[in-house]
């Protein structure tokens, strides 16, 4: 019989927890209005609750990146903590991002016991400013020993708190006893205020004096889901969220049936309850649809500031893991959770605006638009001259499954402009006068449809960092990377270039007091002239780009271990230890920390492998083949002859035995590769040894599931697991 899809009425006796769609009812759209922020303590809360003066100080610190007085803190922590217990909250706690990218949070409860025996619900400035969570088993890359695991959180009020499961949560970051970044916060601030810095001097150049410059970021969100009962029933994805092991399903993704595709009920519930509590807290997210490997989903926001997006992009991806379980599903945020077809990226979509105007915004003439081309140019060099830095920031044993795989852009990085900028940027080059057209209008031939203009830029789907009409696309991320490291460099590495761009104009003073814009179109077209190599429009998916790249000495640095070392080399520790970002301690301290956490993650998957396959797949290979051998045995007495059977159990056994011996090597070469002490050097004994030998495995084992039985086999298959009903 088919199985039937799951109606709503069916998803609610399935999963009790589930809201059901006819539930919503017709006032969904006030519903949202009403919710909309209901679990953060909002700039309109604090207004309302705070009183006038201390809400204008609050505001003004806020605003102009000041420190915050403890009088000033203490009537925060107590009008956020009225609003939280109003919201039924308990508890507090300090929300970090340690570096293991993840976010860490420990709960304490409000309450104050009285000598009468009755408890108060209290809060006070200081624990709102500061907390001192026991901190001794956070990865510190060796910043911190164990005896002194002092670290401290700290307030960050551009961030809104908000609640969680009846806790109110405080973003904060993470520092050492003596002040050095132990997180992936604080080097984000930083940085922000490093390219605000410049960034406010280049348009001062400009005659322009805005109150802020920011960033703002877009993250794209892709994951996938998969039935709960699965995920449980193999230990790869429980323990290392990817398969390590699974034979070619018969179908992929190459009919493209998936991507933009109907979404399935169950599968629409659930997006719709995560945009319900999304919305809660705030969090703007706009758009959800089917990606291109089967299961696959994607989900964006609206663009938000820098860091805050970053925030909400980690609470994002927690609320996607448990809101999943409501439904009887279990979502997958790994960068390659399935051999065969797509793994999931994160795209940073980036732009800097002042007081709300997109400094990228190319107008209709940007060959005129002289801000905007020496923005563009500062980016470019930016690019260019730190592409290691880009690629290093989106390094991880996950990642690099997708990239240079031709379903996620090269290793190479490049920067794409498009049909609109290209031309421009070429002719200044060549010291022409460019000219740009208006969106064209496109001719659909059909007079009913309204006519539509021609965007002003190709997207270019293979390019890593891509100029897409008024931002930038970093593509490299993966899905379950936390931003703040790319955005960290991006920050970085543009302020660098907005401050050559007014050291440039300085060191032409007079000149530039007679005709500013003639000078900095100078500096626009040398810009352009010497980091052309970076400017790529092609197929970056295409072995001709790799060779050309290579042509033109742009780094292709093909795995994490290749990339890491770009953290400690001296020109890039002189870039952050310039803009106060990280010091050559935290940069080193990161360095380890993220070279371990390679290393750690491919024992852990190594350990599975081992583990599979002596408890789950030997067994049953064994067992099945037994049966096989016994048959052709029965029937032999019987005087047939079994071809097949004999054929099956040899085919079988010799299966096997290559699984016995390739198991005994990877756990050997496993042992080794721990062994080593060097992070680096360990890192590069996980690539050259181990990943070679879990693929010998994997593919010993993906052989043997093709010719086994479904009842013998201990897991469920790719085809199982990809195509449900
Ligand atoms: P796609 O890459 O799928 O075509 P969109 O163009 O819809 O995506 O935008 C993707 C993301 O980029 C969204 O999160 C959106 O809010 C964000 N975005 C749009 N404009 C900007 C901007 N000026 N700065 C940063 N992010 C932006
Ligand atoms: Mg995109």
């Amino acid at each position: 019989m088919h199985a039937k899809r799951p109606t709503a009425m069916l998803l609610r006796v399935q999963y009790p927890n589930a809201i059901c769609l006819d539930e919503r009812g017709p006032m969904a759209q006030d519903k949202v209005t009403e919710e909309y922020g209901s679990l953060v303590f909002s700039d309109a809360d604090m207004r309302k609750r705070l009183p006038k003066p201390t809400y204008r100080e609050l505001s003004r610190v806020i605003r102009e990146n000041k420190p915050i007085d403890i009088d000033i803190a203490n009537e925060v922590a107590h009008a956020m903590k009225e609003w939280a217990l109003e919201q039924g909250a308990t508890h507090f706690t300090h929300w970090f991002q340690p570096l293991n990218g993840i976010t860490s949070e420990k709960h304490d409860s409000f309450i104050t016991p009285q000598d009468d025996g009755t408890v108060l619900m209290a809060f006070s400035g200081k624990e709102l400013v500061q907390g001192e969570p026991d901190a001794s088993s956070f990865p510190s890359g060796g910043l911190r020993a164990t005896f002194e695991a002092r670290g401290y959180t700290v307030w960050d009020p551009m961030s809104p708190a908000f609640i969680k499961d009846e806790v109110l949560c405080i973003p904060t970051a993470f520092i050492s006893y003596t002040g050095e970044a132990l997180d992936k916060k604080t080097p984000l601030l930083r940085s922000e205020v490093a390219l605000e810095t410049q960034a406010k001097r280049v348009l001062a150049l400009f005659g322009e004096h805005p109150m802020r410059v920011i960033t703002n970021v877009g993250p794209e969100q892709e994951y996938f889901l998969i039935k709960e009962e699965d995920f449980e029933a193999r230990p790869d994805l429980r323990l290392c969220g990817r398969t390590l092991f699974g034979a070619e399903p018969a179908k992929g993704q190459e009919l493209d049936e998936h991507y933009f595709g109907a979404i399935r009920p169950s599968v629409n519930a659930f997006m719709k309850e995560l945009d319900d509590e999304l919305w809660k807290l705030a969090i703007p997210v706009k758009t959800k649809h089917n990606e291109v490997a089967p299961c696959q989903h994607e989900l964006a926001p609206i663009y938000e500031q820098g860091s805050l997006a970053v925030d909400d992009n980690l609470l994002t991806m927690e609320k996607l893991k448990l809101l999943a379980t409501n439904y009887g599903f279990a979502c997958l945020e790994h960068e390659k959770p399935f051999a065969y077809v797509n793994g999931s990226g994160k795209h940073d979509n980036w732009s800097i605006s002042a007081d709300g105007n997109n400094l990228l915004e190319p107008g209709t003439h940007p060959e005129k638009n002289v801000q905007f081309l020496v923005f563009l140019a500062c980016l470019v060099a930016a690019v260019d001259k730190h592409a290691d830095l880009l690629r290093m920031s989106v390094a991880s044993a996950g990642n690099d499954h997708r990239l240079g795989a031709d379903e996620a852009p090269p290793a190479v990085v490049s920067i794409f402009l498009g049909d609109a900028l290209s031309p421009v940027v070429e002719a200044l080059i060549r010291k022409e006068e460019a000219e740009t057209h208006e969106g064209d209008q496109l001719d659909l031939g059909v007079p009913a449809l309204p006519g539509i203009l021609r965007d002003n830029t190709d997207r270019n789907r293979t390019s890593p960092f891509a100029f897409t009409g008024n931002k930038f696309e970093f593509r490299m991320p993966g899905s379950q990377q936390n931003l703040s490291d790319p955005n960290v460099v991006i920050n970085t590495a543009v302020a660098e270039q907005c401050e050559r761009f007014c050291d440039y104009v300085a060191e032409r003073q007079e000149e530039a007091d007679k005709d500013f814009h003639a000078i900095a179109m100078r500096f626009v077209r040398h810009t352009f002239r010497d980091h052309h190599r970076i400017i790529f429009d092609g197929n970056g998916y295409s072995d001709e780009w790799k060779a050309e790249a290579e042509r033109r000495g742009l780094p292709n640095l093909l795995s994490t271990p290749d990339a890491l070392p770009a953290l400690i080399e001296e020109e890039n520790v002189r870039l952050f230890e310039r803009y106060n970002v990280l010091s050559e301690a935290e940069l080193r301290a990161r360095y380890v920390a993220k070279a371990e956490q390679y290393a750690k993650l491919l024992n852990i998957e190594a350990n599975t492998m081992v583990h599979m396959a002596r408890h789950l797949y030997l067994p049953a290979i064994i067992s099945y083949s037994a049966d096989i051998a016994t048959s052709a045995a029965t029937k032999a007495e019987l005087g047939i002859d079994a071809v097949a059977e004999k054929e099956l159990a040899k085919r079988l056994t010799k299966g096997t035995a290559a699984i016995y011996n390739l198991t005994d090597d990877l756990e050997q070469l496993n042992k080794d590769a721990r062994k080593i002490e060097d992070p680096g050097e360990r890192d590069n004994a996980y690539r050259d040894t181990v990943i070679p030998a879990m693929n010998a495995l994997r593919a010993a084992v993906d052989d043997m599931e093709t010719v086994c039985s479904k009842k013998c086999w201990p897991v469920p298959s790719y085809n199982d697991m990809l195509f449900y009903v």
